[in-house]
């Protein structure tokens, strides 16, 4: 049994067989059915001839190319065949094949875990280099082995917990969610949106977890709890049972939330809080609402771009749109326009730049693209005659992008009423609040906008300078920073002032420790992954807004962020420990 600490990025207790993205990617059943040496032989045999099929594919790759290329490149797969044909690897397959019950796909996947490790362990970039070419001399064996309907995710028959190096937006949006009941990975960050994907899913997830590729082999049990970002490989029986009896529990406490579904976001000294859901699709609607979403506070249209729709037309968006607005019968939506570039990539924009995070993304892009950009915004007014709609302007970092931004929007508007295209012409547009420019210069922009929405996974990220998608500084990547609830405080104090509405919707809106600072700031609007929601609303309606502004007052007076964290665990445990 092996524990690895990483970042909870989505809640719950997943327990499952491993099954390895980027090397495997198939699917191992870890111990033979058949007892006895009878089956142990045939075990054996079954693996020779996996074996022995993989190097005929090695060779017949290798002729075909010295015939076409020549022998620089062919030799690489005779060398391939040598790593197959290696006798201490061999014996070791064997061995533990005859010493396990483990079954041949098992026993290789141990077996290259090991020699991958010793690759690995050397340090040394002739070494870190042959790691690829040794997943791929394994997986070729596996798929002799277990054969092409137990490769890929597509063929999975029963749960896996899923373990990559990385998953991409995309790849984590279209996982079989009936079959990933959790997913590991060696990189990414808190707020990476990979991260928000696994929360919006509700899949436990736990990421930056830097080696759990190298630490797992594909059939392994592992328990993966998302709450407290662990993962435990082979675990022990007394491991597993306490395990899943605190997922009983777990399950148990959020059944007993669901009752607070129609009941208001209220405190106890009558302060009401409106809760919305933060989506990427609009078919998580309806799930946001089952949660008591009131609203959707942050629709992030660019997920409409994908590996299927590379390039959107006006009509895709407005399908999306009013899609959204009939599931919504009536309840706002906050459609943000495109937030494209840094980890969320269009195909065609996939060029390379040096700090895509500081580079043409979000606003910044649209202004580069106005045809994309007018196209969604067409799409948005044409749709804003169907229900009630507000746009909400991302990455703005000050006020020159506002109006220019505000003159294109007036151009769409007055093309659309030429055409006597029916629209809402006054619909609300704010602006996010997630830059420190920003923030500082917040009574600037307060005067220009109807609303602003406090973006603070963007804030945190660039107001610490930490890529929020980087574990490697995962840990200086600190909500609780005194800068960052200063900037906060800022922002609402400033949207207070010019009496502009004023919601918050990164991350931290959903995170019980922050709900009680953030309300005693001012927010008086959280959007947020929808299966938050409960939990949220549970914590507003265990305290007074007196008692939230006081907690406000005692951390604007301590100095780091570890600190103020320990503090507000401590305050959310009083509540419920069961909530952290
Ligand atoms: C944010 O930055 O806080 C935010 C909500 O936007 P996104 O996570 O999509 O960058
Ligand atoms: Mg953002």
């Amino acid at each position: 049994m092996e524990f690895r600490q990483g970042i909870g990025v989505s809640p719950g207790i997943a327990i499952a067989e491993a099954f390895i993205l980027d090397y495997e990617d198939v699917r191992i059943t870890p111990f033979r059915q058949d007892e006895g040496p009878e089956a142990c032989h045939r075990e054996v045999e079954r693996f020779e001839r996996g074996l022995e099929a993989a190097v005929g594919e090695m060779q017949a790759i290798s002729e075909r190319i010295q015939e076409e290329v020549g022998d620089a490149v062919s030799s690489m797969f005779t060398g391939f065949s040598a790593i197959l044909l290696d006798k201490k690897l061999k014996d070791d397959i064997v061995q533990k094949i005859r010493d396990n019950r483990f079954t041949a796909e098992y026993a290789v996947s141990r077996a290259f875990r090991k020699v991958k490790n010793m690759f690995r362990a050397k340090d040394n970039e002739f070494f870190a280099s042959r790691l690829r070419d040794i997943g791929d001399i394994e997986n070729r064996l596996l798929r002799h082995l277990v054969g092409e309907h137990g490769a890929g995710l597509k063929h999975l028959s029963s749960p896996v917990v899923l373990i990559a190096k990385d998953l991409s937006p995309s790849q984590t949006a279209t996982l079989p969610r009936d079959k990933i009941v959790g997913f590991a990975t060696d990189a990414g960050g808190r707020t990476s949106h990979t991260a928000i994907l696994a929360k919006s899913l509700g899949i436990p997830a736990v990421v930056g977890l830097k080696a759990i590729t190298s630490d797992v082999s594909g059939g392994d049990l592992v328990i993966l709890d998302g709450s407290k970002g662990r993962v435990i490989v082979a675990p022990d029986a007394t491991t597993q049972r306490d395990y899943r009896a605190r997922r009983q529990r777990q399950i148990e406490f959020a059944r007993g939330l669901d009752s607070l579904r129609d009941v208001p976001a209220e405190t106890l000294d009558g302060h009401l809080i409106r809760l919305q859901a933060n989506i990427e699709y609009p078919h998580e609607i309806p799930a946001a609402l089952e949660k008591g979403a009131q609203g959707i506070g942050l629709y992030r249209t660019e997920f409409l771009y994908g590996p299927d729709q590379p390039n959107p037309t006006e009509e895709d968006h407005f399908e999306a749109y009013s899609s959204a607005i009939t599931e919504l019968a009536g309840r706002p939506l906050v459609i943000r326009t495109l937030d494209l570039g840094a980890d969320k990539f269009l195909p065609e924009k996939a060029r390379h730049e040096a700090n895509p995070f500081l580079g043409s993304r979000s606003i910044r892009y649209c202004f580069e693209r106005i045809d994309l950009f007018k196209a969604q915004l067409r799409a948005i007014y044409r749709a804003s005659a169907l229900g009630p709609v507000s746009i909400m302007l991302p990455m703005i970092s000050a006020l020159s992008e506002l109006k220019k931004a505000r003159s294109v929007i007036q151009d769409v508007v007055e093309e659309l009423q030429r055409g006597n295209v029916r629209i809402d012409a006054d619909i609300d547009i704010g602006c996010m609040i997630e830059v420190p420019s920003a923030a500082i210069a917040a009574d600037i922009l307060a005067r220009e906008t109807k609303f602003f929405s406090i973006g603070t996974n963007d804030l945190v990220q660039y107001t610490l300078a930490v890529d929020r998608t980087n574990e490697r500084v995962a840990h200086l990547y600190q909500p609780a920073h005194p800068a960052v609830f200063r900037l906060i405080w800022q922002a609402v104090a400033a949207a207070h002032r010019e009496r502009i509405g004023v919601s918050l919707c990164g991350e931290l809106a959903g995170e019980v420790m922050y709900v009680i600072p953030l309300i005693g700031l001012g927010c008086s609007e959280l959007s947020m992954s929808s299966s938050q929601i409960p939990t949220v609303k549970k914590v507003i309606r265990s305290i007074t807004m007196r008692d939230a502004k006081r907690i406000v007052e005692r951390i604007f007076k301590l100095s780091d962020a570890r600190e103020t964290e320990s503090f507000l665990r401590e305050r959310v445990r009083q509540i419920e420990p069961e909530l952290l």
